[in-house]
């Protein structure tokens, strides 16, 4: 996914380059603040670190999941989610990452990466909830 590399990161031994999704990346000539690059590290989910959880919706089941959650939406801009499961079983497709389908359970949850558009099916019964998380 194409993200914007919108600071220099000085907190760090070598300098990195900041992206607008919160990864960075090492700083070389090849880009600069402004640049629009591909995000590898947001193409493997990969949670990145650092981030504080902000909030947390209830619990859902399968009969209470919000319509939207079912339905192609995302995230806003450097906003992270994690969808965790309670109990049951519940299918997070990945529609921006050529419908990546997952199965998440008690033992694997599910990452919503900032403006990443994603959807959930309901498979049988599951209780879930989503936290969310930024900077
Ligand atoms: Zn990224």
């Amino acid at each position: 996914m194409k993200r914007l590399i919108d600071r220099i990161d000085t907190r760090t031994a070598t300098e990195k380059l900041g992206l607008e999704c919160w990864h960075e990346i090492e700083q070389t000539n090849a880009h600069r603040v402004g640049d629009l690059i591909d995000c590898s590290q947001c193409d493997a989910l990969d949670f990145p670190l650092g981030l504080s959880a902000y909030k947390t919706t209830p619990v859902f089941n399968q009969q209470t999941i919000p319509k939207g959650f079912r339905r192609a939406h995302s995230t806003k801009k450097g906003v992270w989610a994690l969808i965790k499961i309670v109990s049951g079983q519940v299918h997070y497709v990945v529609d921006d990452l050529d419908e990546l389908c997952v199965v998440l359970d008690e033992n694997l949850e599910g990452v919503i990466a900032p403006q990443m558009m994603h959807h959930l099916d309901v498979i049988g019964d599951v209780e879930l909830y989503v936290e969310f998380y930024t900077h």
